[in-house]
């Protein structure tokens, strides 16, 4: 059976061009980078190409960037660092909408003593300016706000929210996790201090992520120890995983176009075929400023994780509110905020594309999905009720 992958957002495939840079540092050129003898020399240099790749996707200069293990690591450092070099300030501002990576964080550090203020948005998930400017106070540490939602794809004003607490002397930082490779990032002139992404969203290997940190940001490290990163981050280099974050990053550069173009035109025909076959179902999250491969749809009163399974055995993959948040019952914390109705966040699925999904691809998924819901709502009290109350009016 073909697998039809329409879940990139939780992970993507690592293209062949990046795998096939990155295998000769398992076995041939395995030197350590921090090492004085040439063998660790030559394999220092490929770091620093590759430095260089991914400080030009985002318009950095390479030594703004950091090396970590993931989003996650990135977003810590962030958050903890700015806590850090600010010991006089104890507050913390973000959304309702972010990645548990921040959330979870944010909810720890609450629970420490911490102050944090968690941002809320409108009914198409869209950022409350308004109660985020109001929000940044005297005692503010540091401003997290997502670049792009994981769930929705809701792109958020990011610059402008940069732009605010810089203007207050706040640190700010944006989770780009999924904004990278997917919409232009630029650092020149931007008013952000900390931004981080993460290489499995962008076909490149699990385990590598950047932390991009403005020259002149205050910073403390997360992990300590060794001199690597000039001491903004110990322990030796994922050299295998951080050359093919480097590959990835050029060509995440080269498929802009093709990411907003062929991409999205993919996810408009996804989107428009679903809505058109299955009554009562919609978009959650505005249309206008989204990511190009990102949607998010709700089946009136099916389970997100029923609607999964079945998908599976036809190769369907995708996923009911984040990935980190299935298996829960719970429906996602970001439809919660965005006041989705029970019946309808229950039943929401994100579909996310790549360059690599075809045509095919698409018009299975619309060809097997309006039956699966069907065969579903067939087995739902809810949809039974609903559909007794109606031929009774
Ligand atoms: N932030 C966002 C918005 C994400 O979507 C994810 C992963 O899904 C992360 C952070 C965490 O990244 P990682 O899996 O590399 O730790």
């Amino acid at each position: 059976m073909r697998t039809v992958y329409l879940d990139n957002n939780a992970t993507t495939m690592v293209s062949r061009e990046v795998l096939d840079e990155m295998l000769p540092f398992f076995h041939d050129r395995y030197g350590n980078p921090s090492s004085m003898h040439s063998f660790g020399g030559q394999v220092a240099r490929e770091l620093s190409d590759a430095r260089h790749r991914i400080a030009s996707l985002l318009g950095a200069d390479p030594e703004e960037i950091i090396f970590t293990s993931c989003g996650t690591e990135s977003d810590n450092t962030a958050i903890m660092s700015s806590l850090l070099v600010n010991p006089g300030k104890t507050h913390v501002v973000t959304s309702r909408v972010e990645h548990p990576a921040i959330k979870v964080l944010c909810e720890h550090l609450a629970q420490k003593g911490y102050r944090v203020t968690m941002v809320g948005v409108d009914s198409d998930g869209r950022l409350d300016m308004d109660e985020y400017e109001a929000s940044l106070t005297p005692d503010t540490a540091v401003a997290s706000i997502m670049w792009a939602n994981n769930e929705t794809g809701v792109v958020f004003p990011v610059e402008e929210a940069a732009r605010l607490a810089r203007e207050r002397g706040i640190v700010f930082h944006t989770d780009a996790v999924q904004a990278v490779g997917k919409i232009p990032i630029g650092m020149k002139g931007s008013a952000v201090d900390m931004l981080s992404l993460s290489g499995h969203k962008l076909h490149a290997p699990k385990g590598i992520g950047v932390l991009y940190i403005r020259k002149g940001t205050k910073f403390s490290p997360f992990l300590i120890g060794g001199h690597q990163e000039k001491g903004r981050r110990g322990g030796t280099e994922n050299v295998a995983g951080i050359v093919g974050l480097g590959k990835a990053c050029e060509l995440a550069a080269a498929n802009m176009e093709k990411e907003n173009t062929y991409v999205k035109a993919l996810r408009d025909r996804l989107e428009s075929g679903l809505l058109a076959a299955i009554p009562q179902s919609r978009v959650n999250g505005t249309r206008d400023e989204r990511l190009p491969n990102t949607t998010n749809i709700s089946f009136e009163f099916v389970e997100g994780e029923s609607i999964l399974l079945l998908m599976d055995q036809f190769g369907i993959c995708a996923s009911s509110g984040s990935a980190c948040t299935s298996g829960s019952l719970q429906p996602s914390h970001v439809l919660r905020a965005m006041g989705v109705p029970y019946t309808m966040a229950h039943g929401s699925i994100r579909f996310s594309l790549s360059v690599y999904n075809t045509q095919e691809d698409i018009d299975l998924v619309i060809g097997e999905l309006p039956q699966i819901i069907d065969k579903l709502r067939v087995l739902s009290p809810y949809w039974a009720t609903q559909q007794g109350a109606c031929t009774t009016v």
